[in-house]
């Protein structure tokens, strides 16, 4: 039996009451008693495993099944979310792992998490527009979890490496009752730092650099030209572009920046351009090489300070130079400063032609905004 996560008292006092919980109904040797488990609703259904509302001792968690074809990806989400000090406000919370025979007498795998009434981030939008506020508070979170993850990190005798997410998309944030949001699924994420950091020449190269949703794919990716050199680098940028594609969608269900006017309908980013289920192909061509990037809408045609604010870091984020674009830190600033802007001004000022001064990613083209 498998369970990880509570490697000390220390981290079993960060992982907050659920995750104790859960704790108490674990038997003496710190597995959990499947016994008890309940799986009560199928609320997901990814590329590799099975999602559902469930209990455990009468708590309400969620667990993601995997079969025994996908024990792979099994393996590795519960190798990133076993790593020391992974444990954070923005980062899905792991409650433990655990191999089972099926019904069928095959091994299958459960990942058990905690659960997110609301869903996925993809899911919250397309039932309901944010505010401002909240929407600069859900994007800043989704922000602040992908900071930390790429952050080395050591306390005492506990190294955290940096971790890279490879699968940055809007099914893949998960949305608490009071709207924080969290990131979620670590089956594709590598880490990129300390025992076994990526080599150009790998024979894992195509591993490396194939993966993810083909719609939220890098240009580097989308060519095959991703900077194997400095994979650290590399995989990060990967990451932050699919986070400017996020914010589009997220901002694009903001009630605030489309003041008179009806939000919206929720769309994926390039849904417009090439409808439901893009391919590799069409994505190269679309992306990598007319290297189009989701419109922004007539109504963020205003330049207020907030609009501009936002249109400017998303273009960094999304930066055909994969080079040019923000760290995730950066963004997460960014984002923090947009947080402070009051709905007052994010319309009707266009006279206030200030510029906002931001630190530029280094070696980024300035910006010239009208
Ligand atoms: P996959 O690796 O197969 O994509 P995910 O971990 O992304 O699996 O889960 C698939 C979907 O299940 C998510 O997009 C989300 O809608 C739902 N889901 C996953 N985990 C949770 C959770 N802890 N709470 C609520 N919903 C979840
Ligand atoms: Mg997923
Ligand atoms: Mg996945």
């Amino acid at each position: 039996v498998l369970f990880l996560g509570y490697r000390t008292m220390k981290g079993k006092q960060k992982l907050g009451l659920s995750a104790l919980d859960v704790m108490e109904a674990a038997n003496t040797h710190g597995a959990v008693d499947l016994d008890h488990l309940q799986l009560l609703e199928l609320i997901g259904r990814g590329r590799y495993g099975t999602v559902f509302r469930g209990s455990l001792n009468e708590r309400c968690i969620a667990v993601k099944l995997f079969s025994s074809a996908h024990r792979h990806n099994f393996c590795n989400e519960r190798s990133i979310h076993g790593l020391p000090l992974l444990q954070h406000p923005h980062l899905a919370g792991f409650l433990g792992a655990e191999e089972r025979a099926a019904a069928d007498g095959r091994p299958e795998f459960l990942i058990l998490m905690e659960f997110y009434p609301q869903g996925c981030l993809s899911g919250f939008l397309s039932h309901h527009t944010v505010d401002w506020s909240t929407c600069c508070r859900m994007t800043h979170g989704v922000t602040r979890g992908l900071a930390f993850l790429h952050t080395e990190l050591y306390k005492g005798d506990q190294y955290k490496p940096a971790v890279a997410h490879r699968d940055v998309t809007s099914r893949n944030v998960l949305v608490r009752s009071d709207l924080s949001c969290v990131l979620a699924d670590f089956g594709l994420s590598m880490r990129l730092t300390g025992s076994r950091p990526c080599h150009h020449g790998d024979e894992d190269t195509v591993a490396i650099s194939e993966v993810g949703t083909v719609r939220y794919m890098a240009p580097e990716v989308l060519g095959g030209a991703l900077n194997l050199r400095d994979c650290e680098s590399a995989l990060k940028q990967v990451d932050v572009y699919a986070l400017g594609l996020l914010y589009w969608e997220s901002f694009r269900r903001c009630s605030h920046l489309f003041p008179g006017d009806p939000v919206p309908e929720y769309q994926l980013a390039f849904q417009e351009e090439l409808g439901n289920h893009p391919s590799f192909e069409e994505m190269q061509i679309l992306v990598g090489k007319e290297k189009f990037r989701p419109k922004f809408p007539e109504a963020w045609k205003d330049n207020s300070l907030a609009l501009r604010s936002l249109k400017e870091t998303m273009e960094d984020c999304w930066d055909q130079d994969a080079e040019a674009r923000l760290t995730a830190q950066c963004a997460e600033e960014r984002l923090c400063d947009l947080t402070l802007l009051t709905t007052h001004s994010l319309v009707h000022n266009q006279r206030n032609r200030s510029q906002v001064r931001w630190p530029s990613p280094v070696g980024a083209a300035s910006t010239d905004i009208e």
